[in-house]
C-alpha cells in the first residue's frame, strides 16, 4: 500500500539520507520513481533493503572440463569450429553453432536468434568470455544464448570481483538499473551510518553481522561467500536481517494494538438471562469450548477499550453461534452489528442463520449485486439504524456505506483479510468517537507460535473441540482408474437419502478452464447416473445462480453438487455426508482439509473420497496419508509445514497479511521467541527506536501506524 505520506518524506538533501528520496539518484526522474514505488522503494534507504533474490557468481573463470549440469558459470576459450544450421524446430529455422574449447574441455554455444554482425563476430580463433547455463546436450556440454564478451587481450580485466546481484524487478525498472542505483545508495552509505538497532547482546549470541556490513555484503557477497548458505536464507547476514525485518513488524503490530487499545469503545453487555434465554432456543447445546470462548469475548465487550480478537476453530467447530452470541450483546445493548463474509454465498448463509436466530431484531443483507433503490434502502436502514445486524460482503467497504452506531465487527473467514483491511474496517466503524470491537474468525489452523507473531495485534481464542457426536469423517483414497467404484459409491448414497458433493480441481490459473471441466464433469456425471438430481456451482456463474443451486441443495432437492473450489470456504449443509475431491494429489493439505470440512457436520457417519491420478509419488502418497490419517486441522498444518518446508502455510503471500521484504514467518519461525522477548525489550528500555525501526522496514505501510 502506498501511502503519500511517505511520498513527501523529502527529496531535500539535507535530510538524513536513509529518508531521502530516491529521486536524489542519478538517473531517477518521477517516471522510475513512480516504477520503483511499485517494488516498494521509495527512499534511497528502501534501495538498500531491497535485497537480492539470487546471485549469479561472475567472480572466477570455471574450466569447461568441470562444468556441471545447470550450473551457472563464466567460461573462456577459443572458438574452434561455428556453423550456421539450418533445420530444427525453432521458428527462425536456422541457428549458429560456436564450439568453444579452453583446453580442459568444450561448449557448444546455441543462439537461436542472432544477426549478421554476431555471426560475423563468432567466428573461428575468436576468444570469448561466457556466462550462461551449463546443460548437457546429446554430445557435450551446452549453452544456449550465454552472454559473451570478446577478448582481445589476454590480460583482459579479469570477472567481477563480487557475486552479481540479481532484484526482484519490475517493468521498466530493469537489473542494471537497479543494480546501479543500489551502488549509489551503497556509496551514500558509505559516508553515512545507518543506526544499528538490533541489541548488541544479540548480534553477539548469534554471530550476526552489523548491520552496515551486512547490507554490503549481501548486495556484493565477496568471491569466498558461500552460494549454498546464501540461496537458502542461512547467511548470518540474511538471517540478521530477516531478525530484524521480523523485529520490526512484532513492533508495528504491538503498536497498533496499543494504539487501538487507546481508543475508545461503546460498552456491550449481556444479562445471563439473555444468554440463557438464546442458548435455549438453540437446536444444540454449546460445547465447552464453545461456552469458553463466548466467555472470553463477552469480557471482551464489556470492557471500554475496543476488542480485537481472532478466533481460532477448526471447519465444523462452530464459530457461527459464538460470533451469534457476540452479536447478540451488541444488539441488546441497542447497538448495530456488522459481519462480513468473504463471498456471496456464505453472505447469503450467515444471513440466514442470523434471520433464524433473531427473528425479533432487523437484519439486512448487504452486497455487490444490491443495486438502485433497493441498495439505497438498506443503506438507509444502515445509516438510521433501524437495521441493527447488516450482514455482507466486502460491499460492506463502500464509501456510502455509513452505520450509525455500529458498535461490533465481525470477518469470517479471516484468511482472506489482512492487516490493511482490519484497520479499514476501524475507520469504517467509527462514530462520534468510538470505534467497534472487533472479532476475526478463520479456520485456517496456525501454531499458537506464528498466531503470536502474525496476530500480535489480536488476543487469541480458540474452540478446541468439534460439537459431540459427530463422527470423525473417514477418508479413503482410490486411484482415478476406479473412478466407477466411486460412482457406484455415490450412487448407493443418494438412493440412501444422503446427499454428496463432487468437487472438481483444476490446478490451472484459469477459472475459465476450472468453471468448463466442472460443466463437463456434471455433464458426463448426469450420464453415468441418469436418475440423480444433479446440480452445479461454480465461479463464473451469476450469483444468483449460484445461490439457487446451493439453496436446492440444502432443501435435498438437489442430491449430488458439483462443484469447483468455490465452496471450499464455510458452506454448511449438514445432511450432506460424502465428499469426492477429484485431482486430490494437486492440491495443498490445508486446502483438502476445509473441503473435506464440508461434510461430517450432522450425525451421520460421512466420509471422503480422494481421487487421484496416477503415478503418485511418493510425496504425493505421503500427504493424502496424512489426511487418511487424521481429522484435525492442526496435526495436518503442523504435517505440512514440516513437509513442505519453508512453504506457504498461512497463504501469507496472496493475502499480504504479511509482506515481507526476507523473511517469511513460517521458515523462519524458529526466531519467533527470541523476536518476541527482544521486541519487549525495545518498548521498554529504547523506545525511541520503535518508530525509526518500523518505518525503515514497513515504511511504505505507514497505515499500521495511523490509527
Ligand atoms: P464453522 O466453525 O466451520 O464456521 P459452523 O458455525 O458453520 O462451523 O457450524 C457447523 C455446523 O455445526 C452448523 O451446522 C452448526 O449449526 C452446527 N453446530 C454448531 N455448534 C454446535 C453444537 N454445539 N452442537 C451441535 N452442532 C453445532
Ligand atoms: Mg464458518
Amino acid at each position: 500500500m502506498t501511502s503519500p505520506a511517505s511520498k513527501q518524506t523529502g527529496s531535500t538533501s539535507e535530510q538524513p539520507f536513509e529518508y531521502q528520496s530516491v529521486e536524489v539518484l542519478k538517473g531517477v526522474g518521477p517516471s522510475v520513481a513512480a516504477k520503483l514505488e511499485k517494488l516498494g522503494i521509495f527512499r534511497v534507504q528502501d534501495l538498500l533493503f531491497h535485497l537480492p533474490l539470487r546471485y549469479e557468481d561472475r567472480t572466477r573463470v570455471v574450466p569447461m572440463g568441470s562444468l556441471r549440469h545447470g550450473q551457472h558459470a563464466v567460461v573462456e576459450g577459443t572458438i574452434e569450429h561455428a556453423e550456421v544450421r539450418y533445420g530444427g524446430k525453432r521458428r527462425s529455422g536456422r541457428s549458429l553453432l560456436c564450439h568453444v574449447a579452453d583446453g580442459t574441455g568444450s561448449v557448444l554455444l546455441r543462439f537461436f536468434y542472432f544477426n549478421a554482425a554476431q555471426q560475423a563476430n563468432l567466428i573461428k580463433g575468436v576468444r570469448l568470455r561466457c556466462y550462461g547455463e551449463a546443460r548437457y546436450g546429446y554430445h557435450q556440454v551446452e549453452m544456449v544464448h550465454p552472454e559473451y564478451r570478446r577478448l582481445f587481450d589476454q590480460q583482459e580485466a579479469i570477472v567481477e570481483e563480487t557475486m552479481t546481484p540479481v532484484y526482484a524487478k519490475t517493468e521498466g525498472v530493469h537489473q542494471t538499473l537497479l543494480r546501479n542505483l543500489v551502488d549509489q545508495a551503497l556509496q551514500k552509505l558509505g559516508d553515512e551510518r545507518l543506526q544499528e538497532y538490533v541489541p548488541e547482546a544479540i548480534l553477539k549470541q548469534y554471530g550476526f553481522p552489523e548491520l552496515q556490513q551486512a547490507i554490503q555484503l549481501l548486495h556484493h557477497p565477496p568471491p569466498e561467500t558461500s552460494l549454498g548458505l546464501l540461496e537458502q536464507c542461512k547467511h548470518p547476514a540474511q538471517q540478521r536481517m530477516i531478525f530484524e525485518e521480523l523485529l520490526a513488524h512484532q513492533l508495528s503490530l504491538v503498536k497498533l494494538r496499543q494504539r487501538v487499545q487507546k481508543q475508545q469503545a461503546v460498552r456491550l453487555s449481556l444479562s445471563a438471562k439473555q444468554r440463557k434465554l438464546f442458548e435455549g432456543a438453540l437446536e444444540f447445546d454449546l460445547t465447552p469450548a464453545q461456552q469458553t470462548v463466548i466467555d472470553e469475548i463477552l469480557d471482551d465487550l464489556a470492557k471500554p477499550a475496543p476488542m480485537m480478537r481472532l478466533l481460532q476453530g477448526d471447519v465444523g467447530s462452530g464459530k457461527t453461534v459464538v460470533a451469534a452470541c457476540a452479536v447478540l450483546a451488541a444488539v441488546a445493548s441497542g447497538k448495530q452489528a456488522a459481519i462480513m463474509a468473504p463471498t456471496e454465498i456464505l453472505a447469503e448463509q450467515l444471513y440466514g442463520n442470523f434471520c433464524n436466530w433473531f427473528s425479533a431484531k432487523p437484519c439486512v443483507l448487504l452486497t455487490g449485486k444490491d443495486k438502485g433503490r433497493l441498495r439505497e434502502s438498506k443503506l438507509e436502514a444502515i445509516a438510521n439504524a433501524s437495521a441493527s445486524i447488516v450482514v455482507g460482503t466486502h460491499a460492506l467497504f463502500q464509501q456510502d456505506v455509513e452505520f450509525k452506531r455500529l458498535a461490533l465487527m465481525i470477518v469470517d473467514e479471516q484468511h482472506r483479510f489482512g492487516v490493511h483491511q482490519r484497520l479499514a474496517l476501524i475507520d469504517k466503524g467509527r462514530f462520534s468517537g468510538y470505534i467497534p470491537h472487533q472479532l476475526i474468525m478463520t479456520a485456517t489452523p496456525i501454531p499458537r507460535s506464528l498466531a503470536m507473531t502474525a496476530y500480535a495485534d489480536l488476543d487469541y481464542s480458540v474452540i478446541d473441540a468439534l460439537p459431540s457426536g459427530r463422527k470423525p469423517v473417514t477418508t479413503v483414497v482410490i486411484s482415478e482408474q476406479r473412478r466407477q467404484e466411486v460412482l457406484d459409491r455415490v450412487a448407493r448414497a443418494c438412493a440412501n437419502g444422503e446427499q454428496a458433493y463432487w468437487v472438481c480441481t483444476l490446478v490451472e490459473e484459469s477459472e475459465v478452464l476450472q468453471c468448463q471441466a466442472a460443466e463437463e464433469t456434471a455433464r458426463i456425471l448426469q450420464l453415468a447416473l441418469p436418475g440423480l438430481s444433479i446440480g452445479l456451482v461454480h465461479g463464473r456463474m451469476k450469483q444468483d445462480q449460484k445461490n439457487d443451486v446451493v439453496y436446492q441443495f440444502k432443501q435435498g432437492a438437489i442430491k449430488l453438487l458439483v462443484a469447483t473450489t468455490v465452496i471450499e470456504v464455510g458452506v454448511d449443509v449438514p445432511t450432506a455426508s460424502l465428499m469426492v475431491i477429484e485431482n486430490a494429489e494437486r492440491l495443498g493439505l490445508a486446502q483438502l482439509h476445509q473441503l473435506r470440512g464440508r461434510v461430517g457436520r450432522g450425525t451421520k457417519q460421512s466420509a471422503c473420497v480422494l481421487i487421484y491420478s496416477p503415478p503418485l509419488s511418493d510425496r504425493g502418497k505421503q500427504r493424502l496419508a496424512v489426511l487418511r490419517g487424521t481429522n484435525s486441522g492442526f496435526v495436518i498444518a503442523q504435517k505440512d509445514l514440516e513437509m513442505r518446508g519453508p512453504g506457504e502455510v498461512l497463504g501469507t503471500r496472496q493475502t499480504g497479511l504479511m509482506q515481507m521484504h526476507i523473511a517469511d514467518i513460517v521458515r523462519d519461525a524458529h526466531w519467533l521467541k527470541v523476536v518476541n522477548t527482544v521486541s519487549r525489550h525495545i518498548l521498554q528500555q529504547h523506545p525511541d527506536k520503535v518508530q525509526p525501526l518500523i518505518r525503515r522496514w514497513l515504511g511504505h505501510a505507514e497505515r499500521y501506524g495511523s490509527v
